[in-house]
């Protein structure tokens, strides 16, 4: 699909946020969502992507079932990359979608849910 400018993205992002239930979204503590055009050589690193993978999204942070001694940390983020979703999408509405499991995903990393588990539910 044609590239939209970050404004564009973010409002997606920003729409995606607005479109979770408000059981998740009161849950949501100490987490910040931005917008970035790719994962940096370190982030690749750090999650030992082969040259092959594309990564979407990425939560850094300590998840909500892990903060048993929590305090004076910085807040959780979570990143949704722009340019690797806009190549893997044919049109706005797959874009759209997309970002949403994007989102999704993420933020379930956030609340102590993982890959294997998320991939069951089709995230
Ligand atoms: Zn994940």
């Amino acid at each position: 699909m044609r590239a939209i400018s970050r404004e564009a993205f973010e409002e997606l992002v920003a729409e995606a946020i607005e479109g979770l239930p408000d059981e998740f979204l009161d849950r949501l503590d100490n987490v910040g969502i931005v917008a970035e055009d790719w994962p940096t050589e370190a982030q690749r690193r750090y999650h030992d992507l082969s040259p092959r993978d594309t990564l979407l999204g990425l939560y850094e942070g300590v998840a909500l079932t892990d903060r048993e001694s929590y305090g004076m940390v910085l807040p959780d983020k979570i990143t949704i990359f722009q340019k690797p979703l806009e190549s893997m999408c044919s049109d706005e509405e797959d874009l759209i979608y997309q970002v949403q499991v994007t989102v999704v995903h993420e933020i379930a990393h956030h609340f102590g849910i993982d890959d294997d588990r998320l991939h069951q539910l089709g995230y």
